[in-house]
């Protein structure tokens, strides 16, 4: 073999570093992490567009300003990351139809609440039929608007934050069984965006400084191999065997594994002997969702600006078509930077066409609401985390009426092979502080086996 570690992190994202500080920390000075990319940060990355930082993942610290505080936002504070408040309860004031006139706020009131019923509904209809999935449209709403509020009650990253605030807007919660999500219940209502030029994912340089040598905000530890992609994964009772597409060989007593949903239900990673059946039924019934921010720039601003026009909402008869946008002004003043949001299949659709199709198709929804005079955006980027081998997906998605068994399952180890990532989050999955938590738990739970069966003078008394 290449080398020989006690344990080797799959994985250089939130979960796989807070996984492996966390190992540091306890005496595990011989970790190896092996990260595909050529980068640490996973689906948190920053690129630079139109003259500014902008995320193409992670973009938001969701649930701020709670009971408990948010372990993403207080590592944010510690490192001084810029962010901004984002106020989504103003995006129904904004809800332009296709000849650009805004709908009356009465309206948009009433197809909030038709859509929140309709939701209701196929929740109660799935409860009491225990049906898994209902197909999507079955009960549509039909007109332009209440096909976008629809989108964005389902499909929408935020989905569970706007959902939660339109029951609780019309009095809903005590009558839906719908479970509340963890995130706004613990850690808060509030979404700060983050707007740094250091990235998002500069907390993770952070992180990684207190084990892995840096210089200059550069990671120089050879304990960090990037561009070291695995795909098989040998594993007995003595130990597991890691090999690289490169065609390297690394021992190591265990693996954590933190690759996301999607790479666990691709064929990337070949397991010898094959994962057991409970394990890879549970890998499937998980759904992958797919988020895709296409951001655009322009030479000047024709949308109206301030902290109540941060969001804005196209309805289209076509669902989910260019749906909901944002402007940069708050995050980033004079960027003259767009952002609108796609998921699933309008994602997919996208990411397979040149992104001069995608310019052509997003101005037309923006002269639509605009007028024909509007000037075209000088630059486009489309990010492609459904095409991103590493990725396949933006995050995980457990459906609604499933148990903790699947999650437990997902998350449960295998011999030797440990499983992190936010989709291992029984109460935060889909967010950064999910892939944070599930960094530390799945260390946790592994110190707690190795205390168990090994020589382990090496380790420290428990810091936990
Ligand atoms: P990852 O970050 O995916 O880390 C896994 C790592 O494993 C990756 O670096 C990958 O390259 C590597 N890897 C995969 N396969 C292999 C292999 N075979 N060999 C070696 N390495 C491999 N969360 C929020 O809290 N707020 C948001 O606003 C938000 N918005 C989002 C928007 C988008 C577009 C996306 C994509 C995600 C968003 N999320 C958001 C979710 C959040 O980004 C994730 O939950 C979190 O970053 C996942 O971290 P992770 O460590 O579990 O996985």
């Amino acid at each position: 073999p290449d080398s020989r570690s006690t344990v080797i992190i799959i994985g250089a994202g939130v979960s796989g570093i807070s996984a492996a500080k966390v190992l540091a920390e306890n005496g595990i000075a011989d970790l190896l992490i092996l990260e595909a990319s050529d980068r640490i940060g996973g689906r948190i990355r920053k690129e630079s567009f139109g003259g500014v930082s902008v995320e193409l993942g992670a973009g938001w610290i969701a649930g701020v300003g709670g009971k408990a505080p948010n372990p993403v936002w207080e590592i944010a504070a510690k490192f001084g990351l810029r962010s901004c408040f984002s106020d989504y309860s103003n995006a129904r004031y904004n809800i332009y139809d296709q000849s650009g006139k805004i709908f009356p706020s009465g309206i948009a009131a009433d197809s909030y609440k038709k859509a929140v019923d309709s939701a209701i509904q196929r929740l109660r209809d799935q409860e009491s039929n225990c049906v898994e999935d209902v197909p999507d449209g079955t009960e549509s709403p039909l007109t332009p608007i209440e096909l976008a509020i629809d989108f964005i009650l389902h499909d929408f990253e935020m989905a569970g934050k706007l959902f939660h605030s339109c029951f609780s807007l019309f009095g809903f919660q005590e009558k839906s069984k719908v479970e509340p999500i963890s995130t706004y219940v613990d850690f808060g209502e509030r979404e700060y965006l983050v707007a740094d030029e250091r990235g998002y994912e500069y907390l993770l340089y952070k992180m990684a400084e207190d084990f892995l040598f840096t210089s200059e905000e550069k990671i120089l530890d050879n304990r960090l191999k990037l561009n070291k992609v695995v795909r098989e994964l040998q594993h007995s009772r003595n130990g597991v065997t890691v090999k690289t597409e490169d065609g390297c060989i690394y021992e190591a007593s265990y693996v954590v594994l933190s690759a996301s949903i999607g790479v666990l239900q691709s064929d990337l990673i070949c397991f010898r002997p094959p994962l057991p059946r409970w394990k890879t039924e549970a890998i499937e019934k998980c759904d992958v969702m797919i988020y895709t921010k296409v951001f655009l720039k322009f030479p000047y601003k024709f949308w109206p600006c301030g902290p109540d026009k941060e969001f804005f909402i196209y309805a289209h008869e076509r669902r989910g078509y260019y749906t909901f946008w944002q402007q940069m002004e708050n995050a980033y003043p004079s960027s003259n930077i767009l952002v609108v949001t796609l998921t699933n299949g309008e994602s997919k659709r996208v990411e397979a066409q040149p992104d001069e199709e995608t310019l052509k198709e997003a101005m037309g929804v923006l002269r639509d609401m605009f007028g024909s005079e509007i000037p075209t955006a000088t630059d486009i980027l489309v990010p492609r985390w459904w095409n991103n081998r590493f990725q396949r997906g933006s995050y995980s998605n457990y459906p609604i009426i499933s148990n903790n068994q699947v999650v437990n399952d997902i998350k449960a180890p295998v011999g030797r092979i440990f499983f992190t990532g936010e989709h291992t989050s029984e109460r935060f999955n889909g967010y950064v502080h999910g892939g944070y938590l599930a960094g530390i738990d799945t260390s946790k739970a592994l110190l707690e086996e190795m205390r168990k069966n090994e020589n382990t003078s090496f380790l420290r008394e428990p810091l936990l």
